[in-house]
């Protein structure tokens, strides 16, 4: 048989398996967390239900195809459960890689380890449930800064200043490398926060970086900036809400300061200028002058990278691709070795495993299409690779100690949980912890195991 192994059931591994499966091959997903889904479960706004629950819907889709085969609650890499070596043995005709970026960029600076120090996709994954973080404390102050100003950083925003269940939030501060004119958020994000802004606030802190953004051509008069992304403050007479949410532009930390707990106390803060380069983009230099800015808690919302421990070989900006000289910042689809300087047969990256922290669902779904059709293209005249059958791959990940989760396994935690939302009125409802998760399985297999036992005594 030549059956393809996904590792990763994100939207990138789902949809990678929903387009092998139509090709008529078996796929077998691998996937560290028990439930699919990657940040669409665990990291899109918990309350984007609709979108979740549409994503959600269609990944049922995918595994209710017979061909899918899924192991939930298995992370390969190799200090993890299962490493690709001991993949390979299982003899997959082809590998997609669709584990996303689980690593968090970094700045290296000192004090980063101090408490209260977070990266934003832990925290993000803290408050959508996803075990073990769920469990971990990523308790939050009053005053709180996040570095960045893309979509992350506007949720994690919105969930201190309007969700979170804590209510200790007094301020949150959104520290920018860059000027006005360069924020990543999309203007349907930062409308869910737009009422929490000071407007004198942020006209006076666009006052302050307007010279140093006219020097590289740049007009950030409140006007524009209003006019641009801000729209609720257009109005003269707009009032803001507690708690109040700032921005400080063209700012770089440079280190925590701990107080005598260990907790992040201030930190403090290199102001840049902007530079207009030849190429008419923009970067921030550095001028040598400082500030300290009192925090209890600081999130990097800089980016994710590729996690090194699972094996697949790395390059400078991650997993290491093709070279493509036409595109050199276009990272290819085929894993590349650089030891040998060759492509690895077989092997193909997908999703944010291709591009770390690049694009919505809707962009993974298509990466992880594009990366199955490679995989598919190779297979097609690859000779059998004798891949294991389902029941061949589960006794083997059980005899290595594993819980693997499948399928069937799924389905009754999904009853369980169903379940525990009608006795709770709630909406929906979905564990934290994995130990709990997979006692509910249990208890669940066994009792309906009994029910169809009982169904089976003849009635009196
Ligand atoms: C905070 C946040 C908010 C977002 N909000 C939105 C939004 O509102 N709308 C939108 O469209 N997009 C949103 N996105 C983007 C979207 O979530 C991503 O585009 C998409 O999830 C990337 O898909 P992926 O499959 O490549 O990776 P992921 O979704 O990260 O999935 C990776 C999968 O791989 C598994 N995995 C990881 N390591 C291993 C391993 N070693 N072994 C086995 N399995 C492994 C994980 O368990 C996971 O299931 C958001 C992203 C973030 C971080």
């Amino acid at each position: 048989m030549k059956g393809i192994f996904v590792v990763g059931a994100g939207p990138a591994g789902m949809f990678a398996a929903r387009q092998i499966a139509l090709a008529g091959y078996d796929v077998f997903l691998f996937n560290r967390d028990i439930k699919p889904g990657g940040l669409v479960e665990y990291g899109i706004y918990p309350l984007k239900e609709k979108m979740k629950a549409g994503l959600r819907k269609q990944f049922a889709q995918v595994l209710a195809m017979p061909n899918v085969h899924y192991f939930g609650n298995v992370q390969v890499g190799d200090d993890y459960d299962l490493t690709i070596e001991q993949l390979q043995a299982m003899h997959p005709a082809a590998i997609v890689f669709a584990c996303g970026a689980q690593g968090a960029r970094k700045l290296g600076l000192p004090g980063a380890d101090s408490k209260g120090v977070y990266a934003a996709k832990d925290f993000v994954y803290h408050y959508n449930q996803l075990p073990p973080y769920a469990s971990m404390d990523f308790s939050t102050g009053k005053r709180i800064a996040i570095v960045g100003v893309g979509n992350v950083a506007i949720d994690i925003a919105r969930w201190l200043l309007e969700d979170s269940p804590d209510r200790v939030t007094e301020s949150v501060v959104v520290i920018a490398r860059r000027g006005p004119l360069e924020v990543k958020f999309d203007e349907k994000e930062i409308e869910f926060v737009e009422r929490h802004v000071v407007r004198e606030e942020l006209s006076a802190e666009l006052m302050r970086v307007q010279p140093r953004c006219a020097s590289a051509g740049q007009d950030v008069s409140p006007e524009k900036l209003f006019e641009q992304h801000f729209r609720l403050l257009k109005n003269s007479d707009f009032k803001s809400v507690p708690p109040h949410l700032s921005f400080r532009f063209l700012s770089s930390p440079t280190a925590v300061i701990p107080d005598a707990q260990g907790r992040a106390a201030r930190i403090q803060v290199a102001e840049n200028d902007l530079v207009l380069k030849p190429d008419g983009s923009t970067s921030a230099v550095a001028n040598g002058e400082h500030c300290e800015i009192e925090v209890d808690t600081l999130i990097f919302a800089i980016g994710d990278e590729h996690d090194p421990k699972i094996g697949l070989p790395m390059g400078p900006g991650g997993y290491a691709t093709a070279p493509d000289p036409e595109h050199p910042s276009e990272p290819r689809y085929e894993v590349w070795q650089p030891a040998s300087s060759s492509v690895i047969p077989g092997w193909y990256v997908a999703g944010w495993a291709r591009k770390a922290s690049t694009g919505l669902a809707g962009i993974a779904r298509h990466d992880g299409e594009v990366g199955a059709s490679r995989a598919l293209e190779f297979v097609k005249t690859a000779p059998d690779s004798g891949t294991l059958s389902e029941p061949e791959i589960l006794a083997q990940l059980e005899a290595m100690d594993l819980r693997p989760v499948t399928k069937a396994d799924l389905q009754l935690l999904g009853k369980v949980e169903e379940r525990e939302a009608q006795e709770r009125q709630m909406p929906s409802f979905k564990f934290s912890d994995n130990e709990v998760m997979l006692k509910a399985i249990q208890e669940e297999r066994l009792s309906s195991s009994h029910v169809g036992e009982a169904d089976l005594q003849p009635t009196v």
